[in-house]
């Protein structure tokens, strides 16, 4: 993961380290260096431009040229400035609800559906919760099989109706059962394309304001980079959701997406899915990220 990144930004700082004196010119230029590590690894250019102009603000603010560690302090500013890019605290997801209802929205091959079944493992495992998934995918009837599978897989019901055509019919019965069965979590597979059309985010948007999610989720595979941001923006118009899910982190991602998400629809990661297994699913730590950016 990042390994392209990492390895540039560690080229970056190289020049610094070990220094006992550097000049505004050292910093000026390994912050060059280090925007062209981002913008390589698709980080939008206007970000990358912030991100280092404050870098620099903050690294001659702090001292850099006077310390006696200008490369570890250079770090730790860029460090700190990436934990604030990617959103800086840890967000939860909202579980309030009797059922708590989530929303699950994104393109085709995103992850959806996987993700849908990790969350409802993580769900029943580590929050004690009894979910149901909820097949609202009314075109490919391969998705509908497809989370059936996933919920024998971890042991939860999944609710279909293959003959109904109205995804808002069939999560209005869905959250009519779980209340009626005990079930305290409704996980909403909705049906996804390879890209945006009008015709999906009105049927999302129509299935949103039916059922009122108590959360709203956007899984985007993060090896898609740009395009994963502006798939964000065009689904946050339309949906105003509560987090990001980034998908595939597992693979070769240049990072650009998880870099530039947060800032430019303005919502937090919650979740990262680095796997296809049902247990590939972690809670998205900011800083944590950072470390593992900076190596
Ligand atoms: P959907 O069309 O959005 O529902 O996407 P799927 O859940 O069917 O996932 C598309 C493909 O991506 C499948 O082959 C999944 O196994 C794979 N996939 C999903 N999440 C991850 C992940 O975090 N890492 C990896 N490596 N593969 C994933």
């Amino acid at each position: 993961m990042f390994d392209n990144l990492t390895d540039k930004l560690d080229k970056a700082m190289h020049v610094l380290k070990g220094h006992g004196s550097i000049t505004e010119v050292n910093v000026a230029d390994t912050l060059k260096e280090i925007r062209r590590a981002l913008v390589d690894a698709d980080v939008n250019y206007k970000i990358a431009k912030e991100f280092t102009a404050t870098a620099k603000q903050k690294a001659l603010g702090q001292g850099v040229l006077t310390t006696l560690k200008p490369g570890q302090l250079l770090t730790k500013i860029v460090k700190d400035e990436l934990t604030e890019l990617m959103g800086g605290s840890v967000e939860g997801i909202n579980l309030s609800g009797n059922p708590s209802i989530i929303l699950m929205s994104g393109l085709q091959g995103s992850g959806k559906t996987t993700f849908s079944g990790k969350l409802a493992n993580f769900l029943k495992t580590k929050k004690s919760k009894k979910p149901l998934l909820v097949a609202c995918d009314i075109y490919r009837p391969a998705a509908i099989d497809q989370l059936h599978v996933v919920g024998e897989q971890i042991g939860v019901e999944v609710f279909s109706n293959r003959d109904e055509k109205d995804p808002v019919k069939i999560s209005q019965a869905a959250i009519a059962y779980a209340k009626q069965n005990g079930f305290n979590a409704v996980i909403i597979d909705t049906a996804g394309r390879l890209a945006i059309d009008e015709q999906m985010m009105t049927e999302i948007a129509d299935v949103h304001a039916a059922v009122k999610p108590h959360e709203t989720l956007f899984v985007v595979d993060s090896m898609t980079g740009q395009d994963a941001v502006n798939t964000a923006k065009a689904f946050n118009e339309r949906l105003n959701f509560d987090g990001v899910v980034l998908t595939k982190l597992d693979g070769d991602t240049r990072g650009g997406a998880a870099l530039s998400i947060k800032s430019v629809v303005d919502k937090p990661i919650k979740f990262i899915g680095t796997g296809e297994k049902m247990e590939a699913i972690d809670v998205f730590y900011p800083e944590r990220m950072a470390d593992r950016i900076l190596g």
